[in-house]
């Protein structure tokens, strides 16, 4: 007998029907004999409805209350869920984070789980019950409730998968697997069959939303394979593990996209130790996730720095560059949402060259003009113009050979 965790996505469980079919695919999943662990989200853009009403209600919102009230989605989802597998004659029972014992830190709306307990889900699956756990939240050392980051469900299946030490852990969505890339932006994205933990860490953290950043993370450091697939089409997706590309494998698995990002310039900053760490340990210190970092080497004694981060992060940054910048006696601040970020990611950049230099040519031919450049060993991203976005992912696509050859053109729902 196996021991399956899945976890259903807002999308998968956003209306009563949606809820019933997944119900529907819990209880196959269990009458074939496996024992099941069910991680939701909460129903639809339930989430960022919360997030509208406190905005309505209140300009301060502290980080306890948004947890308090944001947990109340995926615990919404995990009641209902569980009185559908009831109507199918499978007996559930539905927990929240903390009550199965996901111990977080105390940073609320980003905490980071320190430990599994599971108690409970061990003794309720050992009397025979499928366990319904309400995704995205767990509670702290400091007995609150927390919430680890948007798109934190799946981060609560992989540690449950890990911590029950599953046989497999499917998360379903509404897109059939992971693909080339975003298939709303370049239609002729195709689904990949399987992919390197490496390289889906490299898109999450270019921006891909297929699946959270820390949720890869885990799910690498931990070696548990994740089977991304639909829920709505239930046909085999992705499958994302630590299995070594084959020399046949192509060489670039995906170009990501990503418009989250903003970016903000210093100008004329004193070449001299302690200015870089003058500015991004404020940035740090308010929880700023800095992504790009570009300082030019200085000529005249001073250098101009240039870093992204989160659209949202943007005014909170802002303000604290401009303290900053002043105390460190630079010229100016300037920022720019307009922009998109491409990226290339494939492991077999480690032992191919010249990728980034066909990435620029491809770039200069479709007369894009790129104004960051960031590496790891197998990613290359750049920053350009937001306008630029779409023409330059698609030429990137077809140049590094992944275009189908048949447009996509399966529905697909929007995605959170
Ligand atoms: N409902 C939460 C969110 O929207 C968590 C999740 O869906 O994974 O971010
Ligand atoms: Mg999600």
């Amino acid at each position: 007998m196996a021991l399956i965790v899945q976890k259903y996505g807002g999308t998968s469980v956003a209306d009563p029907d949606r809820i019933r079919a997944c119900a529907d695919n819990v209880a196959i999943t269990k009458r074939r004999g496996n024992d099941v662990i069910v991680v939701v989200s909460a129903m639809g853009k339930a989430t960022d409805n919360l997030i509208a009403l406190a905005d309505q209600v209140a300009t301060n919102q502290s980080g306890r209350e948004m947890d308090m009230l944001l947990t109340t989605g995926e615990r919404q989802t995990a009641a209902l869920i569980t009185m559908a597998l009831a109507d199918r004659g499978i007996e559930a029972i539905s927990y929240t984070g903390s009550q199965v014992g996901i111990i977080t830190d105390t940073a609320h709306r980003k905490a980071k789980i320190l430990e599994v307990k599971g108690d409970r889900v061990r003794a309720s699956l050992a009397a025979g019950k499928v366990c319904v756990i309400a995704g995205f939240q767990g509670t702290s050392t400091e007995r609150e409730i927390t919430t680890m980051g948007r798109g934190a469900s799946d981060l609560t299946a992989s540690a449950l998968a890990q911590a029950m030490d599953a046989d497999a852990c499917e998360i379903y969505t509404d897109v059939t697997g992971v693909f080339t890339a975003d298939p709303r932006i370049v239609p002729q994205a195709r689904k990949l069959e399987k992919i390197h933990f490496d390289e889906m860490l490299e898109m999450a953290g270019a921006g891909s939303k297929v699946l959270a950043l820390r949720s890869v993370e885990f799910a690498r450091n931990h070696d548990v394979p994740l089977h991304v697939r639909s829920a709505f089409t239930w046909e085999p997706g992705t499958l994302v593990s630590n299995e070594e590309p084959s020399v046949e494998d192509p060489i670039i698995s995906g170009v990501v996209t990503d418009m989250t990002e903003a970016k903000v310039t210093v100008l004329g900053v004193p070449d001299k130790p302690g200015v870089s760490a003058a500015l991004f340990e404020p940035l740090a210190a308010a929880n700023v996730n800095v992504d790009m970092i570009v300082q030019n080497t200085s000529t005249d004694g001073t250098t101009d720095i240039s870093f992204t981060m989160p659209v949202a992060d943007m005014a909170q940054s802002e303000s604290i560059v401009q303290r900053v910048a002043g105390e460190i006696g630079a010229t100016d601040v300037t920022h720019d949402a307009d922009i998109a970020k491409v990226s290339l990611v494939g492991a077999g950049m480690k032992s191919s060259p010249g990728i980034a230099a066909k990435m620029f040519r491809v770039l200069a031919d479709e007369d894009v003009n790129i104004q960051m450049i960031s590496t790891s060993t197998i990613r290359v991203s750049v920053i350009l113009p937001a306008s630029d976005m779409e023409r330059a992912a698609r030429a990137l696509h077809s140049a590094f050979g992944l275009d189908s050859g048949a447009a996509y053109s399966a529905p697909l729902p929007e995605r959170r």
